[in-house]
């Protein structure tokens, strides 16, 4: 079925046509000068990105799981404790994921709709007095619940503990898109992936990893070939790769961090913020909540929409689908059939977000929820109408 309509799923997120032009470039040598004049500014600019001077950057043909596995393995041995806390199906997945390699976890159950509790591992980390915790795990940007966790505050718990423990975060679907910063937050591994906030088809794990948690790979015992960090900084240092890069996605990165630093990142994040408002307006119209409990945790890349009691949120998604090509995201694990989510990440523009959420508010009246048609169009147009950058420069 012919669809020119963009996607309003938490990932991958709609490609700009610059960007499918930069990935659709012939075959190159990726032993010769040209991939390494595409390669070493790609890595540059995810160091700028990730806001750190020091940290190591890697990129493997992966996802962001493949990000979580190679941070894990890199770092950890099996037997290592680490310390989460679980609140949505991304953090989750993480857990499972360390469980399977081994590692004990030290898991606190959150809400599903509140963040990662920087208190209760405050307290955790004062109680660990022999420093048995290797790692803490944040997931920055729950995107099943579409809550934003404070990375700074889980840092001020391990430094009010004097605890080395490594902090390890997920910014899949933040980073690029949100307020983020390695360094000081003092974020030792950073991981995200190609397919969220850089615009991109999945295929990249991009990660950042501290040289205090660099330090860590040669005692890591935990079986690792295809994403061992120290075979990849070795080749990465000549500008090459242990074996075939994606090179067409990693070009694709560098043309999308320079499309994201021509934009200026503080831009970036300030539109996300814009575009998750209106959407945030259009939901209080529709005398709806959001699954995630407090303003301070609403998310500006994703938001987890709860529907009425009773109601089957999928039902949107199928709906939305079938009947108007339209892609939104599903509930999932605890919260699946409770809420519907709509992505607003990436490339992305009031206008584009004004076609989601009138989609979105078909589809409800055409299930027969009690939303009138245009309330949500009109909230989000009020608040983009006065918000926008023309209003605002206007305003000064
Ligand atoms: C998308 C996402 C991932 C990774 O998923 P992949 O499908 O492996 O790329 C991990 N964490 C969060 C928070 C995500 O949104």
């Amino acid at each position: 079925m012919f669809s020119q309509n963009p996607v309003f799923i938490p990932g991958p997120t709609n490609i700009p046509e610059e960007l499918r032009r930069a990935i659709s470039n012939p075959s190159i040598d990726h032993r010769s000068e040209t991939f390494v004049e595409m390669f070493k500014p790609a890595l540059a600019g995810v160091r700028r990105i990730l806001k750190t001077d020091t940290a190591e950057v890697f990129i493997f043909p992966s996802t962001g799981t493949g990000g979580w596995e190679a941070t894990i393995t890199n770092l950890l041995s099996p037997g290592d404790r680490i310390l989460a806390s679980r609140h949505g199906m991304f953090s989750h997945r993480w857990i499972d994921l360390c469980q399977r390699h081994g590692m004990d976890m030290q898991v606190i159950h959150e809400e599903w709709g509140k963040g990662a509790p920087a208190e209760a591992f405050g307290a955790a980390l004062a109680e660990d007095k022999g420093h048995q915790i290797k790692a803490v795990l944040v997931t920055h940007n729950e995107t099943a619940t579409g809550v934003r966790s404070d990375v700074a505050a889980v840092r001020r718990a391990l430094d009010a503990a004097g605890h080395p423990a490594l902090l390890l975060v997920d910014g899949v679907s933040s980073i690029a898109s949100m307020d983020f910063r390695m360094d000081e937050w003092g974020v030792d591994a950073a991981v995200t992936g190609s397919q969220k906030g850089f615009m991109l088809p999945p295929g990249l794990a991009i990660l950042g990893i501290s040289q205090k948690a660099m330090q860590m790979v040669g005692d890591a015992k935990s079986y690792r070939c295809f994403f061992d960090f120290n075979d990849m900084k070795k080749m990465n240092a000549s500008g090459g790769f242990p074996y075939t890069p994606p090179a067409n996605l990693i070009r694709g990165l560098d043309t999308a961090i320079g499309m994201l630093e021509a934009e200026g990142i503080e831009n970036v994040f300030a539109r996300h913020h814009r575009i998750a408002e209106g959407v945030r307006q259009a939901v209080s119209a529709w005398n709806m909540k959001l699954c995630a409990h407090e303003p301070s945790l609403y998310s500006d890349t994703v938001s987890a929409i709860r529907t009425p009691e009773g109601f089957n949120s999928t039902q949107i998604v199928t709906h939305a689908a079938n009947k108007y090509q339209v892609a939104f995201g599903v509930g999932l694990g605890d919260v699946a059939g409770k809420v519907f989510r709509i992505g607003h990440l990436g490339s992305m523009t009031d206008v584009m977000a004004l076609s989601g959420i009138a989609a979105a508010e078909m589809t409800m009246v055409d299930l027969g929820l009690d939303v009138r048609l245009g309330s949500g169009v009109a909230a989000a147009q009020e608040y983009y109408r006065t918000h926008s950058v023309a209003a605002q420069k206007d305003a000064a």
